[in-house]
């Protein structure tokens, strides 16, 4: 709160950095941003795992890839699925190694038309918010970041500053998975501008969704010989999984989350088909939110290895199977140059969220990621999103900062 309080009113003097910022500027950006947030907001781009929803991100990629080419950035689609047509791009500027990613994904989750009070792709400016499907998460980050770059001399830039557009973020994360697959280096700090109110997020869980499958044989209920009970082994499955949920919660506590242990989560269950016969076939699917310092893939072995056994001690097939590609957690150190800044320039300690991102996977290319943008998770993904359009102005000081301290000359 102290450092908060110092950086509203006299950031000139704690910060030297921010005099280069032009404050005067700031009505003719909130026009820019307005007028360029809209057009993104007027172009439809919902990812979702249910095809009847599912919808390309080619309109945005092309308006994006338009306004950051008149900006001077160098521009490529990298292709991520083909129906519908999905791409990520990627705008740079500058040359060599290292430098800064600017990172937001185009697509935005599915709506209820009928409970807005507005129209979701008309941007609409009530009460100091602009309102609109994706305004805070996160079509406004890509306006804000021109923004920030105006008015910079493109001579001062020592290291690359890289614009990223992913596809899919919002159902499959296919966007960052076909980035991190392509391992190329983008730079060596991330600032992924989802919404969390201008507070540094260096941390997050990760998410490994199971669908455990059993196969035993069915025969009469009279005589439990005549057949294995898939039910009776998954009863067995469920404790060793709850035996399993106890020790993670003793091993791994992290009072820095607010669910400071990981959890896992028995969500359906389905199998048999009548009292008077064994049950041959039972699923079971649930959810496991894994700490920082768990191994993803040491917790699908532990998993798996519980299912076999049991299973092979009913004389019954089990199997685990991961209908979604598991997302790692972020662990970004608190210690980190760009959580530092951000920390300094929002007054905002840095914390940790429920939700998961694409920090991982920028990280696992080498990028120290963190995720700080104006918008605020809790007006993400319900009708009647909006982004504060004075916070939002407050990120483009924030981003012009960072890119002069990671990109420019002193
Ligand atoms: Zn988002």
């Amino acid at each position: 709160m102290l450092a908060y309080l110092v950086f509203r009113h006299s950031p000139r003097v704690i910060f030297p950095d921010l005099t280069r910022i032009r404050l005067t500027t700031m009505p003719t950006h909130e026009s820019q941003v307005k007028q360029q947030l809209a057009e993104l907001v007027a172009l439809p781009s919902v990812s979702a795992v249910d095809p009847a929803f599912d919808m390309s991100n080619a309109g945005v990629v092309d308006a994006l890839a338009s306004r950051y080419s008149d900006a001077g950035f160098s521009v490529s689609r990298q292709e991520v699925s083909l129906t519908p047509s999905k791409f990520n791009l990627i705008a740079r500027l500058g040359s060599g190694s290292g430098g800064l990613v600017l990172s937001g994904h185009t697509d935005t989750v599915p709506f209820d038309s009928g409970l807005w009070d507005s129209d979701p792709f008309v941007l609409s400016e009530r009460d100091g918010c602009w309102y609109g499907l994706g305004s805070a998460d996160m079509k406004c980050f890509f306006p804000l970041v021109l923004a920030a770059l105006d008015g910079l001399d493109p001579s001062r830039f020592v290291a690359p500053l890289t614009v990223l557009a992913t596809a899919d973020e919002e159902s499959s994360m296919a966007g960052a998975r076909v980035l991190a697959a392509s391992g190329q280096a983008l730079g060596d700090f991330a600032l992924i501008g989802e919404p969390t109110q201008l507070i540094p997020i260096h941390q997050h869980k990760g998410i490994l969704i199971g669908r455990i499958e059993l196969l035993g044989r069915s025969g009469h209920s009279s005589d439990p010989s005549l057949g294995a009970n898939a039910l009776d082994c998954m009863h067995d499955i469920m404790s060793g999984l709850k035996e399993w949920r106890s020790r993670a919660a003793e091993r791994f506590v992290d009072g820095a989350f607010k669910v400071p242990v990981p959890t896992l989560n028995l969500g359906r269950i389905n199998g048999g088909d009548s009292p008077n016969r064994i049950c041959a076939n039972c699923e079971l699917l649930f959810d496991i939110r894994l700490m920082p310092q768990m191994s993803l893939d040491g917790t699908v072995a532990e998993i798996r290895d519980l299912v076999v056994k049991v299973s092979d001690a009913h004389g019954i097939k089990g199997e685990l199977i991961l209908p979604m590609a598991p997302i790692a957690a972020l662990d970004t150190p608190a210690s980190s140059a760009l959580v530092g800044l951000l920390s300094e320039l929002s007054g905002n300690a840095p914390q940790t969220v429920a939700f998961a991102t694409e920090g991982p996977f920028l990280n696992a290319l080498g990028c120290e990621s963190v995720i700080f943008g104006p918008g605020n998770i809790a007006t993400a993904h319900q009708p009647n999103e909006y982004v504060e359009i004075a916070r939002a102005l407050r990120m483009i000081e924030i981003l012009r900062a960072t890119i002069e301290r990671f990109c420019c000359d002193g």
